[in-house]
């Protein structure tokens, strides 16, 4: 594994730094960026209207890698899952979701990427299969670019909407993040708007502050599963840290000045949060948030004692929260069937490797 920094990495505004600092002009960075995002060129050779000592110095300072996908799952409804092996060994995984029909019921054009960003997870939640081998590192930027570049050579598409809801608590790497925003939206980048990128955190307040102080208008996912300190203190340790009581003014830090609503996204699990009592207090969080809510029945994770409700209970769930007039939808986890929920993948792969069971 080579040392060189990844050219996909860079920043428009670390790479002029980097050229001129040898001399280049800005316009330099800008027919390099060209050549990697708008022709997508694998070596610096291939870039060619470049003077032959700025490609020598670019292959002694960068380089290019695309990470290697070690398996494809595909389903019935078109999702396919994906995990991708990095430099280390480590095992990432990510969905690519083409969505057939739009809401106007046209043929949509749109390619979800949900992708990763870090290898497990530290923030443990007792639901969720990423958090249980723990957190082993953080993605570096780019990592987290490279599940995007992997994704499009299986989908033969760019991918134009993208959703950190894969491993990882986004917002407790946020530089690694913070520089993957810049080059996706930037348009010498991969140019796809804020507005069709989507965060998702389980409240780690200190990231939400930085994230309020982020100009772009990047779109907010917020995964609540409980609407009181006692729900969420039982399947979420995050919630000790920081209770409700301090996630949701941070939101509406967030939420101030930017004219933008969070999604609250709520997983329905039998018996802990789907009674008509979890549903009031959920809608009362969403209206002091003016926020949407997105309903997802559990997926079971193999070891976790957790069940999805009945579709009866889900559904009137879903019911009460909408007579409250909150936006609701409830999304049955596309691939259910290939273990869509993120880190199932991984878990799988790296008990099969070490031959344990999960706590
Ligand atoms: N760490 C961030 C980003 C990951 S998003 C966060 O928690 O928001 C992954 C989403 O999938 C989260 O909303 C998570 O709670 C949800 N999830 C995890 N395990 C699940 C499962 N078994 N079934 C359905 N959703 C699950
Ligand atoms: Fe981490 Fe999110 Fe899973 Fe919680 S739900 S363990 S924060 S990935």
């Amino acid at each position: 594994m080579s040392s060189l920094p990844l050219i996909t990495a860079q920043t428009e505004e670390k790479l002029l730094a980097f050229l001129t600092e040898h001399g280049h002009t800005k316009f330099r960075a800008q027919q390099v960026l060209d050549w990697v995002w708008r022709k997508r060129v694998t070596t610096f050779d291939a870039m060619i209207n470049l003077p032959p000592a700025l490609k020598n110095l670019l292959a002694e300072h960068f380089r290019f890698h695309t990470p290697e996908i070690v398996e494809i799952h595909g389903s019935a409804d078109t999702t396919r899952k994906f995990l991708t092996k990095m430099e280390d060994g480590s095992l990432v995984e990510s969905v690519i979701i083409p969505a057939a029909v739009a809401e106007n019921g046209e043929k949509s054009e749109r390619v979800t990427l949900c992708v990763s960003s870090q290898v497990g997870c530290a923030f443990g939640c007792k639901f969720c299969a990423s958090g249980l081998l723990g957190l082993k590192r953080h993605l570096t930027t780019g990592e987290i670019i490279g599940q995007i570049l992997s994704a499009e050579t299986i989908a033969e598409k760019r991918v134009n909407n993208i959703v950190f809801m894969g491993m990882g608590e986004p917002l407790s790497n946020f530089d690694n993040l913070a520089d993957a925003l810049e080059i996706i939206t930037s348009h010498r980048g991969l140019e796809i708007g804020a507005r069709h990128i989507t965060i998702s955190t389980s409240g780690f307040v200190p990231g939400l502050k930085k994230l309020a102080a982020y100009p772009r208008q990047i779109r907010l996912a917020v995964s609540l599963h409980g609407a009181t300190d006692e729900v969420r203190d039982q399947i979420m340790p995050v919630n000790k840290k920081w209770p409700l009581s301090q996630l949701i003014p941070a939101l509406e830090e967030w939420s101030r000045g930017r004219n933008q609503m969070p999604t609250l996204e709520y997983i329905l699990i039998r018996d802990i949060n789907d009674s008509p009592k979890d549903a009031s207090h959920l809608v009362r969080i969403a209206k002091r948030l003016h926020a949407k809510v997105n309903l997802i029945p559990y997926n079971t994770v193999e070891g976790l004692p957790w069940k999805r409700p009945s579709e009866e209970r889900c559904r009137s769930f879903r019911d009460a929260v909408h007579k409250a007039r909150i936006p609701v939808t409830m999304r049955y986890e596309k691939g259910h069937d290939i273990n869509a929920a993120c880190g199932q993948l991984r878990l799988r792969k790296e008990q099969e490797k070490n031959g344990s069971t999960p706590r």
